[in-house]
């Protein structure tokens, strides 16, 4: 008991094509949504992610980033020597005895400083 089986849908669905070893085009069926089957590139996960979202540009190394960084970086270089150079936080008086004079030293060159 043999039946002809209706195989015209099968038939008809979109097929890979990719270039076989044999040099002919591969008869597998497409994946749903892909050009290729699933041996030719068509899986799950293959391929370039959608919007090509590994090409999209950060802005981390553009030149005003970089520049940005660069002086921000001076800044903390500065205020650190500053640091440094300043007597200890907890006693108002320098080594030799004298008086700390709050607000009479020249400002700090950082804060002077034009970017542009
Ligand atoms: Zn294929």
């Amino acid at each position: 008991m043999s039946h002809a089986r209706n195989t015209e849908a099968m038939q008809a669905s979109l097929r890979c094509g990719a270039q076989t070893r044999l040099g002919e085009p591969c008869r597998a069926p497409a994946l749903r949504g892909k050009m290729r089957c699933r041996m030719h590139g068509g899986a799950w996960g293959s391929g370039a992610p959608d919007g090509n979202s590994n090409a999209v540009k950060h802005g981390y190394f553009t030149r005003e980033a970089v520049e940005e960084r660069r002086f921000v970086r001076s800044i903390l270089a500065e205020a650190e020597s500053l640091l440094s150079r300043l007597p200890d936080a907890n006693c108002n008086t320098r080594k030799n005895g004298t008086q700390l004079n709050a607000g009479t030293e020249q400002p700090s060159s950082h804060l002077t400083y034009d970017r542009k």
